[in-house]
C-alpha cells in the first residue's frame, strides 16, 4: 500500500529558505585580516540566488559540478546553498592534497566552473594547466593577474559577477538521490576516491547528528566550524546549523589557537568541532595563558582521529563537555557520537565516553572477521573491521561502475578499514586501523590505545605509535615522540609510565624523539610516511 503522504523531496534548497524565512537574522561570521565580519542568513541566502545565477550565466546547467577551492567562509557557504539548490554539483577540492592530487580529482569530478579564494591563488596557480575540464575560474576576492596570467580558462571576480547576476531564483526541485555534493577521500592509500553524497543523504545526516542523544544542535549555539569545508561536508555542520538557526562561525585561514580562543570569547560559541591535535593545543594556550575564558562553550565533539583521555579531562576541567565522534569521507561522516546510555553508573559512563561513540539511529554497524567476512558478536570483547549500511553511507564511488572494490564493499555493506569492538548498547571502541595494526608475537596491539596512554604523560606533547619490523616478534610497537617545550624525559621514564597503565607486552623498546610529527591534507598524524621513513633508516 502506498502512503498517502506528500513525496517532497528531502533537499538542501528547502534548508536554505527555511533558514532565510524564519531564521532571517541569524549571524554568519567570518574571520578577516583585520577583525570579523558578519552576513545574517538572509544575506547569504540572497547571495547564493545570485550566485547560482551567475553560475548559469557561466554555463552551469543541469547537474554541471562546480569546484571550490575555499577556506571556511562566507562564500564557500553560499557555494553550500547556490550549487546543490541549482540541481548542480558541488566539489569541494581538499586545498592540502598535491597539485597532481588536485588536478585528478577536479578532472575526476569533471568541474566546469572552480571558486577560488585569493588567499589560495597561488596554490591553485601549478594546478590549473594540469586540468582538463575547468571552464571558468571565478575568484573571490582580488584577481592576481600574474597569477593567472597563463591560464586557458576565463577568470572572473566572484564580487563582479554576483553584482551582474539576477537577485531572483526559483530553486530546480531535485530528487532527494541526485547528487549534492563531492568529496574525495584524502588517498593516504593511491588516488583519491570520490564519494557523491545525496539531497537526502545530506539531510539525514544533518538531522540525525542534531538530536539531543548525537551532538544536541539547536536554536541557541552558535557552533564554530573549524573542520574544513572542503573535506567531508565540514561534517554537516553548516547545514545541520542553518537547519537550527545557530549562528556560525567560520576562521577562513586563521586556524592558530589564539584565533580559535577569540572567536570563542567574542561570540559565546557553545559548540565546537575537529581534530584533536587543533584542540590539543588550544588546552596548551589555556594553560599558559589561564585568564581566558571559555564559559559559553558546552561541547566540544571531537573525531577524524582518536581523542586522548587528556582531552576529556583537560576540557572538563574548563567546564567544557567533550564528546567523541567517528566517521568516514564514505559515512557522510558522523556514525557514532559518544553519548552515555541511561541509568549507567559514573564508571560505565566513563568508560563509554572514551569509546569512539554509539551508533546513531538510522544506520547499522557490524563487526565482522577481517579474514572470513563472518559476523563476530556484539560482546564488547571480540575484535573485527567495523562494516557500515544505511541511508547515508555510500554504496560505492565515484566513475566506478562496479559496486566498488572489493577490499571496500562487502555484502552490500561498507568495508570501514576500522578495527575493534563493538558492545551490545551499539558503542563502537577502535583499536585500531587495519592498515596501523601491530601485531607482536601472534597478538594485538593497539596503537591508539598505546598513545592514548602516552598522551596522558605531561611531558609529551604530540605522539604516534608505528609497527615495525622485528626478528622475534614479528613487529613491535615504536612510539614516536614530541616533548613538550622545556621538559626532559627519556624512554626509560615514558616505559615506567606505561607500567600498570598498558599490558606489559605492548611497552614499546624502540622510541624515536622528534621535533614535530607529520599530518595528512586533514591534519591526522601521517603514520604511512613515518613507517616508510623508518624502513629507510630516517627515522632512528
Ligand atoms: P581518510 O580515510 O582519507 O584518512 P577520512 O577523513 O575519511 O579520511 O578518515 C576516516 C578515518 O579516520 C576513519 O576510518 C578512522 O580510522 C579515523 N577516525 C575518524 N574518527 C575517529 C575517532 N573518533 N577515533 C579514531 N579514529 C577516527
Amino acid at each position: 500500500m502506498k502512503s498517502t503522504m506528500m513525496s517532497a523531496p528531502l533537499s538542501i534548497s528547502t534548508l536554505a529558505e527555511h533558514g532565510a524565512a524564519y531564521s532571517s537574522d541569524r549571524a554568519v561570521v567570518t574571520k578577516t585580516e583585520t577583525g570579523w565580519r558578519t552576513a545574517a542568513y538572509a544575506d547569504v541566502v540572497a547571495r547564493a540566488r545570485r550566485l547560482a545565477n551567475a553560475l548559469e550565466d557561466l554555463g552551469v546547467v543541469g547537474d554541471a559540478r562546480v569546484g571550490t577551492f575555499m577556506w571556511n567562509n562566507q562564500e564557500h557557504l553560499e557555494a553550500y546553498f547556490a550549487v546543490p539548490s541549482m540541481g548542480a554539483v558541488l566539489h569541494t577540492a581538499n586545498i592540502r592534497l598535491t597539485p597532481e592530487q588536485i588536478a585528478y580529482t577536479v578532472n575526476a569530478a569533471g568541474d566546469r566552473v572552480m571558486i577560488v579564494d585569493d588567499s589560495l591563488a597561488a596554490t591553485f596557480a601549478p594546478v590549473v594547466p594540469l586540468l582538463t575540464t575547468v571552464e571558468t575560474i571565478v575568484v573571490s576576492g582580488t584577481i592576481d593577474d600574474a597569477v593567472f596570467a597563463g591560464a586557458s580558462q576565463r577568470v572572473v571576480s566572484y564580487e563582479d559577477v554576483l553584482a551582474a547576476a539576477s537577485p531572483d531564483r526559483e530553486w530546480t526541485v531535485v530528487d532527494e538521490q541526485d547528487a549534492a555534493s563531492i568529496c574525495f577521500t584524502t588517498g593516504t592509500t593511491g588516488n583519491p576516491k570520490g564519494v557523491a553524497y545525496s539531497h537526502r543523504s545530506i539531510m539525514l545526516q544533518s538531522l540525525a547528528t542534531s538530536a539531543v542523544d548525537a551532538l544536541r544542535i539547536g536554536n541557541n549555539d552558535t557552533i564554530l566550524v573549524a573542520v574544513p569545508m572542503f573535506h567531508a561536508t565540514a561534517w554537516c555542520y553548516p547545514y545541520s546549523g542553518f537547519w537550527a538557526g545557530a549562528d556560525l562561525v567560520l576562521l577562513d585561514r586563521f586556524l592558530a589557537p589564539p584565533t580559535i580562543v577569540e572567536a570563542i570569547e567574542t561570540f559565546s560559541v557553545t559548540f565546537g568541532n575537529g581534530v584533536p591535535t587543533v584542540w590539543n593545543d588550544v588546552l596548551r594556550l589555556l594553560d599558559a595563558e589561564p585568564d581566558h575564558d571559555l564559559g559559553s562553550l558546552q561541547r566540544l565533539v571531537i573525531g577524524g582521529a582518536a581523542a586522548s583521555e587528556s582531552l576529556f579531562d583537560g576540557f572538563a576541567d574548563h567546564g567544557v563537555d567533550v564528546v567523541q565522534g567517528w566517521g568516514m569521507t564514505e559515512s557522510s561522516p558522523l556514525v557514532t557520537v559518544g553519548r552515555t546510555s541511561r541509568g549507567v553508573d559514573a564508571e560505565t559512563a566513563r568508560r563509554q565516553r572514551l569509546t569512539q561513540g554509539r551508533v546513531i539511529s538510522g544506520v547499522e554497524i557490524r563487526i565482522v572477521d577481517q579474514e572470513t567476512g563472518e559476523p563476530l558478536p556484539r560482546d564488547g570483547e571480540t575484535i573485527g573491521e567495523f562494516e557500515l549500511r544505511g541511508p547515508w553511507i555510500a554504496g560505492g564511488y565515484l566513475g566506478v561502475e562496479s559496486d566498488g572494490p572489493a577490499d571496500k564493499f562487502h555484502d552490500g555493506w561498507l568495508r570501514t578499514g576500522d578495527v575493534g569492538t563493538l558492545d551490545r548498547d551499539g558503542f563502537a571502541k577502535l583499536t585500531d586501523r587495519s592498515k596501523d595494526i601491530i601485531k607482536s608475537g601472534g597478538e594485538w596491539i593497539s596503537s591508539v590505545d598505546l598513545e592514548n596512554t602516552l598522551a596522558g604523560h605531561p611531558a609529551i606533547r604530540d605522539v604516534t605509535v608505528i609497527g615495525v619490523p622485528d626478528e622475534k616478534w614479528d613487529e613491535r610497537p615504536c612510539a614516536v615522540v614530541v616533548v613538550e617545550d622545556g621538559a626532559t624525559v627519556g624512554a626509560e621514564d615514558l616505559r615506567t609510565w606505561l607500567v600498570g597503565r598498558v599490558a606489559k607486552f605492548w611497552i614499546p623498546e624502540n622510541w624515536v624523539f622528534t621535533t614535530a610529527l607529520p599530518r595528512t591534507s586533514v591534519g591526522k598524524i601521517d603514520k604511512k610516511l613515518l613507517r616508510g621513513q623508518r624502513a629507510d633508516g630516517a627515522l632512528d
